[in-house]
């Protein structure tokens, strides 16, 4: 059995580094990697010496038993592939369920990588939770690299500054690694969630937890939070406006998934913050949580700095990929038994992210 890597189009990330490949062997199975795949993330294809087989692109896509990218393959490849193939990738369907009817059109087995449940046991293997640890941490960096003060508290000879105010709304995974980072910088941190769970996470990172009362009920969400109803938002809307007006940085990363981000931020909030602040949502790309956002660009409104950029992780493309090729390493350990596919559709994990079968198609 061969498993084929291929080249990001428009992400420098890469879904096998050198050092995760070499781990491949006790799979019983061959390696195809698209030549240069992973130069953009700063792994040459020298560096993946004998454990696999570098490949154009034409020959990955058809020797491949089992294709595997980060962001799903065009159309136009997808329908070339033979029935046989298994498809491996961040296909959404929660954001875009039409895709499950495509790939099954083209007869294809998919896996999607964003279904596998965020239980302990598929830790290891969660993409949302490595990529979305690293967007937190960047977040702050990125907030960092426009705001026109410092983040941590100074006492110096020439003045004193006060630390920088930093308020995350959201504290799942990226929010709670940018409380943490924003922490280890010296800022003020506060954060706000509509699920109960975080605010123990939140206090335990040292930042201060703003409850915003009568949120729904979301224990049977998965872990995920629910949507919630208009009166709460509107509340939990004037409390953020209260906090905004003072803060220096907000990182907003609050989505519910299936449905448009809540817009936390509304354009007069915007309008009270202090000239020079920063606002980063990683909601960007589900709507925003700032109803000013523009996806994948960077304003300024009323000398507010506004950042909407969902996908942060890929601006660290190397240890993107070191923590990307683990997660798809450890997801393919359980598709995999000696040698061959094995699709034990008793394991949650592989049941959750299997989202269409050659089977199914020809029911
Ligand atoms: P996410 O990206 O879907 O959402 C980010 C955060 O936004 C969530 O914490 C959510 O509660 C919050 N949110 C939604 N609406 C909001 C609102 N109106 N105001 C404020 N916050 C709002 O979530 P995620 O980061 O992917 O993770 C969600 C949960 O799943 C977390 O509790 C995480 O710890 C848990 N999780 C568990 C595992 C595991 O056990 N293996 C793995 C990953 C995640």
């Amino acid at each position: 059995m061969k498993i084929g890597f291929l080249n990001e189009q428009d992400d420098p990330r890469v879904s096998l580094i050198p050092a995760v490949a070499a781990k491949y062997a006790a799979l019983g199975v061959a390696l195809l990697l698209e030549k240069g795949a992973g130069a953009e993330a700063f792994f040459s294809d020298e560096a993946y010496g004998e454990d696999v087989q570098l490949a154009d692109r034409g020959q990955v896509l058809r020797e491949a038993d089992i294709l595997v990218s980060i962001h799903p393959l065009p159309d136009s490849e997808l329908q070339e592939l033979s029935p046989n193939q298994v498809v491996v990738s961040e296909f959404a369907p929660f954001r875009k369920p039409e895709v499950v009817d495509k790939l099954k059109g083209y007869k294809l087995r998919a896996f999607s990588l964003d279904m596998i449940p965020r239980t302990t046991l598929a830790q290891s293997m969660d993409v949302l939770s490595s990529m979305a640890s690293i967007a937190g941490y960047r977040a702050v960096l990125e907030a960092g690299s426009y705001l026109p003060r410092y983040f941590p508290m100074l006492i110096t000879a020439a003045g004193s500054i006060r630390p920088a105010k930093v308020l995350v709304l959201g504290a799942g995974v990226a929010g709670l690694q940018a409380i943490a980072t924003a922490k280890r910088l010296g800022a003020q941190v506060e954060a706000s969630d509509t699920r109960l769970a975080a605010k123990e996470e939140v206090l335990s990172l040292g930042a201060k937890f703003v409850e915003v009362e009568g949120a729904r009920d979301d224990t049977e969400a998965g872990g995920y939070a629910v949507k919630q109803s208009e009166e709460f938002l509107e509340r939990q809307r004037a409390e953020v406006q209260a906090r905004a007006a003072k803060a220096d940085v907000i990182i907003t990363t609050a989505q519910v998934r299936g449905t448009k981000a809540p817009v936390l931020i509304p354009a007069d909030t915007v309008e009270k913050m202090q000239p020079g602040s920063v606002i980063v949502d990683l909601a960007a790309s589900t709507g925003g949580n700032c109803a000013l956002t523009r996806d994948q660009e960077v304003i300024e409104v009323h000398g507010v700095t506004i950042i909407g950029n969902s996908h942060l992780a890929a601006k660290m493309p190397q240890d993107a990929s070191i923590l990307y090729s683990n997660n798809v390493l450890n997801f393919l350990k359980t598709l995999i038994r000696e040698g061959e596919l094995h699709v034990d559709m008793e394991n949650e994990i592989i049941r959750g992210a299997l989202i269409t079968a050659p089977e199914e198609v020809a029911q």
